[in-house]
């Protein structure tokens, strides 16, 4: 403000910070909390920086690392990702570099030469670098500018990413109190952002938080009944050619469901920790480098990978938490573009997980915590509401300004709004069987054999244990076995039935009597027919959208797609010279620019959104003769 009336309305001189922006990064103006959160950090202030996935955060560091005298050390426990890291900042004409265990002494030697010499302009570490009196002792040698704490949730105990070694930053700010130190994540609750606050020695910080919500990401939850099918389905109809994550819970599953998608012609590769560290690297490698790659991967797969045009986020099974949930579907879009996050979940995912939880290792708080997070998940699979309006809620935030309080139109809900229905009596059934079958029998018996008895099936294990003889057999015929599934399923999410114990034992809990004895009512969702749900028309543009491999960016004009896929060749031949992945390049979102603006010289190309000077001076020629030819 003060800046401003000095200088007059014409706004002509730029800040320092603005001028990085636009020099370096080829970007014209700051995007939402990123130009505060800058000034903040480049005039020596801490910060804490909440912002979704793609929303800008690396900026947040890297600018100010830029601006102030010394290196920016960033903090980042994602020690496979850091090469492509320092690629893509090197190709920006970015002076960085990493040190961690993947350096053998020569090279690890030359990094903290140049970083002691003051030729870095950012150096990367994993966490437990710093525990070594070493590499403490190597910056205090050297000059730092800044500490970029990434991935800070890490540090919060109860969270669902705890890494040990976050809890020793907090002697960054003891050894170094005048660094400014900026800790960011794209997830955390309000309790985790305190946990970091606190944990970090961050009190003094200042926060900057962005709302969660990814608006480019369609969220779809749907009954699960044939996966493999469900999803062939959903990739063939709507993912064709593109690049996604397939999140499964077994490393068994993964192996599966990628011989599948192959076996079906879709390339697919598995990634899980039972792999080893070289066939793993490969295909990380690939996903990153090729275009159009599905990768199948337990959760170990994921976390840090910064490839922007990840078009979908599929989850096979339940995720154990909505951090968890939130987290592996915000890897799609990145750039911005539609992507689509879905998931398929039955009752059974519900049980195996309390079953895992129960069985696993762990104590009693800590299994309170994983149910409770479990818990929180089923809620959002079982809503009538809003899927992003429940996730907004989950962390602490509300709908973004402007949009509609209880709509988003682009999930599952909004799209097609489920019908609900009068679930009391199904529901006194249900429950009244629980009962029938622990007061008779004091035996344990899952969901299953609770749908025969409603059923009135005659099962061998039905009449192993009599349960055809009890009051309540065949009393449930008016509903099939997927929808008793589902009253099952939404009486857990609604708290009135629980699992138990390590053979997934469905008993009451404190509110069920009130059903059982008529005192309220229980209202139910009726599972969605199987259908493909449509895309909203905002985000739609199916017309431009092309199948095959490599479809263009939906909002891309007619008469700008071959100029595009002309780029997109240009950019793979370019990719591959130097062993980089292709967004490194340039991203689609900036060759989609190029196309629409055909620029014919140098400077105009200059002007294009993601053209900075190095690119310029690097790619300008290339892409002006790409653009002739
Ligand atoms: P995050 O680390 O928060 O997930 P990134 O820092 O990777 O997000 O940024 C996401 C994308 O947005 C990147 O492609 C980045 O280059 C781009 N971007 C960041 N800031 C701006 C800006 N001010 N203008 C245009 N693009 C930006
Ligand atoms: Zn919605």
């Amino acid at each position: 403000m003060l800046q401003e009336s000095a200088e007059g309305s014409g706004g002509a001189s730029e800040t320092a910070t603005l001028r990085v922006l636009r020099r370096v990064f080829g970007y014209d103006a700051f995007r939402g909390q990123q130009e505060a959160a800058i000034e903040h950090v480049t005039s020596g202030g801490d910060a804490v920086v909440l912002m979704p996935t793609g929303g800008g955060k690396s900026l947040c560091y890297q600018i100010p690392a830029l601006v102030r005298p010394g290196t920016g050390v960033v903090i980042s426990p994602l020690i496979a990702l850091m090469q492509d890291q320092v690629d893509a900042l090197r190709a920006l004409g970015v002076r960085a570099g990493f040190i961690n265990s993947t350096l053998d002494f020569d090279q690890r030697r030359v990094v903290e030469a140049e970083f002691l010499a003051g030729e870095l302009d950012l150096l990367y570490l994993a966490p437990e670098r710093l525990r070594l009196e070493a590499t403490t002792a190597l910056l205090e040698r050297g000059k730092v500018s800044v500490f970029a704490i990434d991935e800070a949730h890490c540090v919060a105990q109860w969270g669902h990413d705890f890494r040990p070694d976050y809890l020793n930053l907090s002697m960054l700010g003891e050894r170094w109190p005048d660094v400014p130190r900026i800790a960011l994540t794209a997830t955390a609750t309000r309790a985790t952002h305190q946990e970091i606050v606190q944990r970090l020695g961050l009190e003094g910080a200042r926060d900057f938080v962005a709302s969660f919500d990814r608006p480019n990401i369609q969220y779809r939850i749907v009954p699960k009944r044939d996966p493999k099918k469900q999803l062939l389905r959903f990739l063939k109809e709507e993912h064709q050619g593109d690049a996604g994550i397939v999140y499964c819970l077994s490393r068994n599953a993964v192996e599966r469901t990628a011989e599948f998608l192959c076996a079906q012609g879709i390339e697919a590769v598995p990634y899980h920790a039972g792999l080893d560290a070289g066939t793993r690297a490969a295909h990380q490698s690939r996903f990153l480098r090729e275009e159009g790659l599905v990768v199948v991967a337990t959760i170990a797969f994921g976390m840090g990978i910064d490839k922007p045009d990840v078009r979908f986020v599929a989850h096979l099974d339940l995720p154990k938490s909505v951090e968890g949930y939130y987290q592996e579907t915000g890897r799609a879009g990145r750039d911005g573009l539609p992507s689509t996050a879905w998931l398929a979940y039955g009752l059974q995912d519900v049980v195996q997980q309390r079953k895992l939880i129960e069985s696993g290792e762990g104590d009693p708080a800590f299994q309170r915590r994983a149910r409770m997070h479990l818990d929180a998940m089923l809620s959002l699979c079982e809503t009538v509401r809003c899927r992003r309006g429940q996730l907004l809620a989950y962390f602490g935030q509300e709908p973004q300004e402007g949009a509609a309080e209880t709509s988003c139109g682009n999930c599952d809900t909004c799209m097609t709004p489920p019908e609900s229905w009068d679930g009391t009596v199904p529901a006194q059934k249900v429950l009244s069987t629980v009962v029938r079958l622990k007061r008779e029998r004091g035996q344990k018996f899952g969901s299953g054999q609770l749908v025969d008895i409603l059923l009135g099936r005659k099962t061998a294990k039905v009449i192993q244990f009599d349960h055809d003889a009890l009051s309540v057999f065949g009393i449930g015929t008016e509903l099939g076995e997927a929808e008793w599934r589902s009253v099952i399923r939404q009486l857990i999410a609604q708290g009135l039935l629980e699992i138990e114990g390590e053979h997934g034992t469905l008993v009451l809990t404190e509110t069920s009597g009130t059903v059982l004895r008529g005192e309220r009512e229980v209202p139910l969702r009726k599972d969605p027919a199987p259908v493909k749900a449509p895309r909203p028309a905002a985000a739609a543009g199916s017309g431009a959208r092309g199948g095959g491999k490599g479809a263009a960016p939906v909002d891309l004009p007619e008469e700008a797609r071959p100029l595009f896929e002309a780029l997109r060749a240009w950019r793979t031949e370019q990719a591959r010279e130097q062993g980089v992945p292709p967004y490194i390049v340039f991203h689609d979102a900036t060759l989609r620019e190029i196309a629409v603006r055909r620029p014919s010289t140098l400077e105009e190309l200059g002007t294009v959104p993601g053209v900075g000077e190095k690119k310029l001076a690097t790619y300008g020629e290339g892409v002006l003769a790409a653009l002739a030819a």
